[in-house]
């Protein structure tokens, strides 16, 4: 049975959120229709918990129903919304069966994996509500309109204009992916595992130098994300997959520090070497003296120290997966 409305489902849409358009768009409540495509109607769990921290996995058979209500095919429904990537798995503890394992529903994972659609190509589709997108890498903004997407506190995404860093970065990352979808998403992802994890060094600080780079953003961008991790070190993310995604970086990853007190010409060959790589990440991210934060044992040091022990073998070739598998996670 058709609904009288129908609405187009966005490209990387959760469930949850185009379940909530189509019942919103025929004035329904959103429950009476989770219960027609789920079957039955044991929502209590959903009720008690809320809509929005939630995301459906449907079976074949409730993906069916969600095709005959919605009067989109299968087919464009399965390409668009998330369920397909969702895993039925009655063991997870996190899913909670509500139809005789004909549905399933899963808590998201936080921080950052779901956010409002562009507005504006929300609005040049007529759609009157913003559907709720999955985030990843490659979907932190909407360049077509300027938008960052990941972070909108008041419901307003943040405009790339306004902050040229971000700007840039997002223009480097995206080149560097157009060279090398595979090697640039895994050096992203290593990239923000290990300066999500940033700490400063051993001893007790209240002074790091990265640290006041994020706090100064914050107070630039004069809101403060709910996702900082992500947002305000987007631009250190990128200068440092752009290092793991180069060759020669990897490279200089590779060899351990030479103390250049006791440099002597014959050493020439192990150069470049890790503190050089540090050296020139520090210079990436506008480090006003990047020596210093290449001589402090930060985290970002100690996942270099690790890159001879990842890498299994002494006599193992260490390339860029090498580093990738060495962050932390
Ligand atoms: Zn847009």
């Amino acid at each position: 049975m058709n609904y009288p409305f129908t609405t187009p489902p966005v490209a990387a849409e959760t469930t949850a959120s185009y379940i909530a358009r189509l019942a919103e768009e025929n004035g329904m409540d959103e429950y009476l229709v989770l219960s027609h495509i789920a079957h039955v109607g044991y929502l209590h769990p959903i009720r008690q918990r809320g809509w929005n921290r939630h995301d459906f996995a449907l079976n074949p058979l409730a993906a069916q129903r969600l095709a005959a209500v919605s009067g989109y095919p299968l087919d464009t429904l399965r390409r668009t919304l998330s369920f397909r990537h969702l895993l039925v798995s009655p063991q997870s503890p996190r899913d909670i069966p509500i139809a005789q394992h004909h549905l399933l529903k899963k808590v998201l994972r936080p921080p950052w994996d779901v956010a409002a659609a562009c507005p504006k190509c929300s609005a040049a589709r007529g759609l009157t509500t913003r559907p709720q997108i999955l985030l990843d890498q490659n979907r932190l903004v909407c360049l077509r309109h300027g938008f960052w997407l990941a972070d909108q506190p008041d419901g307003r995404p943040l405009e790339l204009e306004r902050c040229p860093e971000l700007q840039a970065a997002v223009r480097r990352f995206r080149r560097l992916r157009r060279k090398d979808p595979e090697r640039t998403g895994k050096a992203f992802s290593a990239a923000q595992q290990i300066w999500s994890k940033y700490r400063y060094g051993a001893n007790p600080h209240t002074m790091d130098i990265v640290e006041r780079i994020w706090d100064r953003r914050s107070d630039s961008w004069s809101r403060s994300p709910r996702h900082p991790s992500l947002t305000l070190r987007y631009p250190e993310i990128v200068a440092l997959t752009d290092m793991i995604c180069s060759p020669y970086w990897v490279k200089a990853a590779a060899q351990p520090f030479i103390q250049r007190s006791s440099y002597h010409p014959r050493n020439a060959r192990k150069r470049p070497d890790q503190m050089d790589f540090l050296l020139e990440l520090g210079r990436r991210m506008g480090h006003p003296s990047p020596e210093f934060f290449s001589h402090k044992a930060s985290s970002v040091s100690a996942w270099l120290s690790t890159i001879r022990r990842a890498s299994g073998h002494e006599k193992e070739q260490i390339d860029w997966r090498t580093l990738v598998r060495a962050a932390p996670r």
